[in-house]
C-alpha cells in the first residue's frame, strides 16, 4: 500500500509550487479494486474515494461508508442519465458533468432532493471523439447554462489524451477555470499528478499508484 508515499509526493509537489498541501484533495480511485486493497487504505485514514460506476459505488460504499465515518465518494466516470438519481444520493461530488441533458436532469433532482453534490464540468481538452466531456470552445457556454440551472459547479475536470504530453492540457483547463471564476481543478492521475499540482490541481484522482494495477 503506497498511500503514504503518494501523500508525501503530493506534499512535495505542492511545496515546490509554493502551494499549501492542504489545498489539494487526494481522491483515491478504488474502482475495480478488491476490498482487501481498499480496507487498509481506509484504515490508514484516507476518506475520499473515487469510483467510475454508480452500481459498483453503491454496492461497495453502501456497506463501507457507514463503517468509516467521514467517507466521501466522488463519481469520476461517465454518468448515464438513468443513474443520476442514485449518483446524487451517494456522491459528495461528481466530476463528470459533460452534457446539457445531464445538467437538466441533475437540476431537476437537486430540486426534488433538496441537495446536490459538488459538480465538476468535464472538458474534452484533447477534442477526442471517443472521449466524454464538453469541447473547449463550448465550455464557457455550458458553465453559464449550469449556473442558470442553479447547479453547484465548483470546477473543471479533464483526462488528457493518453499519447500526449499532459501539461498543456492542464494549463488549458486552468485558464478556462480562471476565466469562468471556478476554483476547482480536477486533474492528474497516477502518472502525472505531480505535474498537475504544479499547474494548479485542487483534486488529483490517483488509483493504481495507491492500490496497485487493476485486473
Ligand atoms: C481510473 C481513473 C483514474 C485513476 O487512474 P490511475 O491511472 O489508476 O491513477 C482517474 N480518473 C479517472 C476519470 C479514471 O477513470
Amino acid at each position: 500500500m503506497s498511500l503514504d508515499r503518494i501523500r508525501r509526493s503530493i506534499a512535495e509537489a505542492a511545496r515546490a509550487a509554493g502551494r499549501d498541501p492542504a489545498d489539494i484533495t487526494l481522491v483515491a480511485v478504488s474502482k475495480m479494486q478488491p476490498e482487501s486493497r481498499v480496507l487498509p487504505v481506509l484504515e490508514a485514514g484516507q476518506r475520499v474515494f473515487g469510483e467510475n460506476r454508480v452500481q459498483e459505488a453503491q454496492s461497495r460504499w453502501g456497506v463501507l461508508a457507514p463503517r468509516f465515518p467521514g467517507t466521501e465518494l466522488h463519481i469520476i466516470g461517465p454518468l448515464q442519465t438513468n443513474k443520476a438519481r442514485a449518483a446524487m444520493e451517494i456522491a459528495h461530488a461528481i466530476h463528470s458533468l459533460d452534457r446539457p441533458r445531464l445538467a437538466e436532469t441533475l437540476a431537476r433532482l437537486a430540486q426534488e432532493l433538496g441537495r446536490c453534490p459538488e459538480l465538476f464540468v468535464q472538458v474534452n481538452t484533447g477534442e477526442e471523439p471517443q472521449k466524454a466531456g464538453v469541447l473547449p470552445a463550448e465550455t464557457d457556454g455550458f458553465v453559464a447554462r449550469c449556473r442558470d440551472l442553479d447547479l453547484p459547479v465548483v470546477g473543471l475536470m479533464c483526462i488528457p489524451p493518453a499519447e500526449e504530453d499532459p501539461p498543456p492540457h492542464f494549463d488549458m483547463l486552468r485558464e478556462m477555470a480562471a476565466r469562468n471564476g471556478l476554483a476547482g481543478l480536477s486533474m492528474g492521475m497516477s502518472g502525472d499528478f505531480e505535474a498537475a499540482i504544479a499547474r494548479g490541481a485542487t483534486h488529483v484522482r490517483v488509483g493504481s499508484a495507491i492500490f496497485g494495477a487493476r485486473d
